[in-house]
């Protein structure tokens, strides 16, 4: 099963192939964190100054396949590179405004997991949350 290990290891691979230029510019922090059924992650910037990426405890079922952690992972990674939860300069005025997450993952390659992770969520995601809670 995957752990926080893990994850680290794979924030580092997805941020190498989606935003190789975007600088660290804090401690960021990567963990598996609340059973949520209707989120799959949040980043928040921490009073010590880090960020923390907390990932949907149940993506450590391996039923959930490697390609949701990966777009899940990169989702949030856009909002750090946006400027939100993160010590860059925010770029926008609200996270999620028109589709802006979706459009950067969709230029930087991820169009294709981004699909893929949408058939998922439709025909698996509910039914396997009942399962694996
Ligand atoms: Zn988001």
């Amino acid at each position: 099963m995957r752990n926080n290990a893990w994850l680290d290891r794979r924030m580092d691979v997805i941020w190498q192939k989606l935003m190789p230029e975007v600088e660290r510019k804090n401690n960021v922090v990567i963990l598996f964190k609340g059973k949520w059924k209707n989120k799959f992650a949040h980043i928040k910037l921490l009073g010590d100054g880090s960020t923390e990426i907390a990932i949907n405890s149940l993506f450590r079922f391996p039923d959930v396949p490697d390609f949701i952690l990966d777009t899940t992972i990169a989702h949030e990674l856009v909002h750090y590179m946006h400027g939100f939860q993160s010590p860059h300069l925010q770029q926008f005025k609200y996270p999620h405004m028109g589709g802006i997450v979706e459009k950067e993952m969709k230029k930087r390659g991820f169009g294709f997991l981004l699909s893929l992770e949408k058939d998922w969520v439709k025909d698996h995601w509910r039914k396997l949350y009942t399962l694996l809670l």
